[in-house]
């Protein structure tokens, strides 16, 4: 933690810092950075650095290029990848011709959600708890029955997203965990004791704290606990733990994915959060209503509920989230609640204390730029406390069994089925995350384009290689 930039120079001075690293994350989350050596760093540098904001996908046109970099004091960490000393600093975007903060500046629209929270008086803090899930593999081999191909994805600079489908390579060694079979065996069951092991030294390292480090339910995947922080450290903190992630498991030549959905028929990659409002140093979700929550929080699960679909742009932010949301794998599609219930969307966790009081939705995964995920979640539930929106009844029965007819004689609402259900939801009801300017119209629209461009449309004419097993 530092206080001010001369308290970082001096730092860098004593720690042999040679470059520094300002970092800052594009509308789809994915982290870029800059590098500057640190004789040509003085305290004046720390009120901005230019960068060209037309090589950021959806951001300047190329005669409006020039954008700044403004360096923030929180969050700066040593990089433990680097062969010289390194440290990284995060970055909001400076607008320098409309002057203000870039309304496409994911860590800056954050930054406004939590003005609006202040603004509306209902709390001063949020916090939140996300639990990134990945799997960590030997190597992707994607095979493309179209072409009868297989295509290996570069563990180097592979884009992950490309991805459609993974196939074991066939030398099953007799200790492998099965479909579902992963939660949890011991060695040499679980292969990745070792690897977990180094995730978790490198990010106590920089400063992360963890708790539970497990292989989790699917072949090949895992799950490290990151404590809790407040919405941009929270948000922050998923940027940190992917880049640590996948970095550790190149080191060993493996490769790491938070995709949601890289294996047909075994569990996928969540990353359930979990959430409180506070006020005054007072956690405003407990109280003595069902599960020792507050009618605040549960008029939050309403409204996160109620706008779950149009949040899932946000929340579930590619073509593959889908694939994950569907019964029998752990991940929800049902939007409802329960205590203790791992098949709704929303889960009120057995804890002791008004001060652990929180909830838990479970339907957001890694793809989510977790500073558009959290911010947008939160100005539904806070829409939820403002319209004292009803969250409906419990329900603690396996949400798995239900019938198609049971959902709909029931009422229940479930999450989108694709990409563009959920963008196109989000686009009508875009008015809860545009009050206070959070989400800014321009900003909308153009992760609209973004998502229909780069995403659905793209998908949507590819013929699928299932296609081709029916006999037309
Ligand atoms: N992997 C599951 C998901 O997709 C969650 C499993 C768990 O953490 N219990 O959300
Ligand atoms: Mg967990
Ligand atoms: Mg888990
Ligand atoms: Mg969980």
């Amino acid at each position: 933690k530092f206080g001010s930039w001369k308290e970082v120079i001096d730092f860098a001075k004593k720690s042999g810092v040679l470059f520094y690293d300002f970092r800052f994350s594009d509308i789809g989350g994915a982290w870029h950075h800059v590098s500057y050596h640190s004789d040509s760093i003085t305290e004046d540098s720390f009120k901005g650095l230019p960068f060209d904001g037309s090589s950021i996908t959806k951001w300047q046109p190329i005669n409006q290029s020039d954008m700044q970099l403004i360096p923030d004091l929180e969050g700066a960490f040593l990089d433990p990848f680097t062969a010289d000393v390194t440290l990284v600093i995060f970055c909001d975007v400076y607008d320098i011709y409309k002057k203000q903060m870039y309304e496409k500046c994911p860590r800056s629209i954050a930054k406004k959600a939590l003005e609006y929270l202040k603004s509306t008086g209902l709390g001063d803090t949020a916090f939140f708890g996300p639990e990134n899930e990945f799997f960590i593999f030997d190597s992707i081999r994607v095979r493309d029955d179209i072409n009868c191909q297989y295509h290996e994805i570069d563990s180097n600079e592979g884009s992950w997203n490309t991805a459609t489908a993974q196939y074991n390579d066939g030398h099953n060694l007799g200790h492998r965990p099965g479909t579902k079979g992963g939660y949890f065996p011991v060695s040499p069951r679980d292969s990745q004791v070792d690897i977990r092991a180094e995730i978790v030294k490198t990010l106590h390292q920089i400063g992360l704290e963890t708790f539970v480090v497990h292989h989790e339910v699917a072949q090949a995947q895992g799950e490290i606990g990151v404590k809790y922080g407040t919405l941009i450290e929270a948000a922050d903190n998923v940027q940190k733990l992917k880049y640590v992630v996948k970095n550790v498991a190149k080191r060993h030549g493996k490769t790491a994915t938070f995709m949601p959905k890289p294996l047909f028929g075994d569990n996928g990659n969540g990353m359930h959060v979990h959430q409180s409002i506070w006020k005054g140093g007072e956690n405003q979700f407990a109280g003595d209503k069902y599960q020792d929550l507050s009618d605040f929080a549960l008029n939050y699960v309403g409204g996160v509920l109620k706008y779950a679909r149009a949040i899932a742009a946000f929340s579930n932010a590619s073509t593959n989230s889908y694939k994950r949301l569907i019964p029998g794998f752990e991940a929800p599609s049902i939007l409802t609640y329960s205590a203790q219930n791992r098949s709704a969307s929303c889960r009120i966790p057995f804890v002791s204390g008004a001060k652990a009081k929180r909830v838990e939705f479970r339907f957001p995964d890694s793809t989510a730029n977790p500073y558009l995920c959290f911010s947008a979640m939160m100005m539904a539930g806070l829409k939820g406390v403002q319209d004292k929106i009803d969250p409906g009844k419990p329900m603690e029965e396996d949400l798995f069994e239900l019938s198609l007819d049971e959902i709909r004689e029931k009422g229940i609402q479930q999450m989108p089925h694709t990409l563009r259900e959920a963008v196109e939801t989000m686009l009508t009801n875009r008015a809860v995350f545009e009050q206070g300017g959070v989400f800014t119209k321009e900003f909308i629209d153009t992760y609209k384009e973004l998502k229909f461009e780069a995403e659905i449309w793209p998908w949507e004419a590819r013929p699928h290689p299932y296609e081709f097993l029916s006999t037309y």
